[in-house]
């Protein structure tokens, strides 16, 4: 990084819609009124990412990507009031505007005036720009891989110092996500029947979550035998392979059904047969997001008649400031095995390879860390 008389210098990994992925050189402005800049890390690299990079929630404009990641604050711009230089901090990439109904409800995994996602700093600007000065804008108000971010005040979340960079960057998306959509969306009762469907990053919070709260069983079921063995080291009392299995029909021949079923993939066959995993009353959980646009068929008949409920669940129903610290303190307090989800580490500049694992379903979390920040490290 270099300071240049208009801001600074930073590598980052760029999505244009035209050319796709590009390791470029851009400047950053100096953090604005509520701004703050933070040197990132690590960062994660989420199926969020790779469905900008598929085409499947389309963009109009280059993006910096990346939205999960951790790192110190670097600087911080007027009227910044919640941290100061040096802190350690996960980034939130769904900023609540703090003033909308469901803002003030508490619930701002619902805000309606957040920018995050038309890729824009609050006051719909950014503070990135290419070598000739044309802008970037921020993937999910962040673009976090980057040597440097700047970011509203309301996207960063203090952390104690002792938790690794690493596992911090998770908190920012995967990891939340997962545990909140057992104890924040469906608050599963413990003793419950569970199935979860899909273990990716996503996936595997979920079994954690559901272990962490005392659900039994806790079936899980993927196409892959190295996440499955992670779903058992994790917590899950059963694993299925889904290519080979009947999911609906091993569920309501072992155990009537379930309580609790989740999709952590985003893939409409299994969205479609989760209720039919269900014993009478339960509730299936929608976590993996789909491509934009797409539709899935159920059986409204069953659906009444057995008094099952279908729940949507977006960021696992989490406020930044609640529950990533109360996950990092459990995690701390070696409650969470939190660390067990990274898979490889790489520099930033291979953002592209970890991307391909991720489609491939190869692997578990990956994390990049910017050359900066690997003697931190
Ligand atoms: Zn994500
Ligand atoms: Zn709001």
């Amino acid at each position: 990084m270099t300071m240049i008389d208009e801001g600074i210098r930073s590598e980052a990994v760029t999505f244009h819609p035209e050319k796709g992925l590009a390791l470029e050189t851009i400047t950053l402005a100096a953090p604005g009124k509520g701004q703050v800049r933070v040197d990132i890390k690590a960062t994660g690299v989420c199926h969020s990412d790779l469905h900008i990079l598929n085409g499947d929630w389309p963009v109009d404009r280059p993006l910096v990507m990346g939205h999960e990641a951790s790192g110190t604050v670097a600087d911080i711009g007027p009227e910044v009031q919640g941290v100061a230089v040096g802190d350690h901090v996960v980034l939130s990439w769904f900023a609540p505007c703090g003033h909308c109904r469901n803002c003030a409800a508490g619930r701002g995994w619902l805000c309606t005036g957040t920018k995050a996602l038309d890729n824009t700093l609050p006051d719909g600007t950014t503070a990135y720009s290419d070598a000739d000065g044309a802008p970037l804008w921020p993937y999910l108000g962040l673009g976090t891989f980057s040597n440097s971010v700047i970011v509203p005040e309301s996207a960063v979340v203090v952390v104690p110092k002792e938790l690794p960079f690493d596992v911090g960057a998770l908190l920012g998306c995967s990891i939340t996500t997962g545990i909140g959509a057992v104890v924040n969306t469906a608050k599963v009762p413990m003793g419950s029947s569970t199935l979860v469907v899909g273990c990716g990053g996503v996936g595997l919070s979920i079994v954690m979550g559901l272990k962490l709260i005392g659900a039994n069983p806790i079936i899980a079921a993927d196409v892959s035998e190295e996440k499955l063995a992670k779903a058992a080291e994790l917590g899950a009392t059963h694993t299925l392979r889904a290519d080979t299995t009947d999911v609906v029909s091993w569920a309501q021949e072992n155990y009537g059904g379930v309580d609790f079923a989740f999709e952590a993939i985003g893939r409409i066959q299994s969205i479609e047969s989760l209720p039919g995993t269900l014993a009478p009353g339960g509730t299936a959980v929608l976590v993996g997001m789909t491509a934009q646009g797409l539709r899935a068929s159920i059986d409204p008949f069953d659906l009444a008649d057995q008094g099952k409920s279908i729940l949507g669940c977006n960021y696992g129903s989490s406020v930044a400031r609640v529950d990533i610290p109360k996950l990092a303190g459990l995690y701390l307090a070696g409650q969470l095995p939190l660390d067990q989800l990274i898979g490889s580490v790489r520099p930033l500049h291979q953002a592209q390879a970890a991307l391909d694992d991720l489609r491939r379903g190869k692997g578990l979390r990956s994390v990049l860390r910017p050359a900066t920040a690997a003697a931190d490290l």
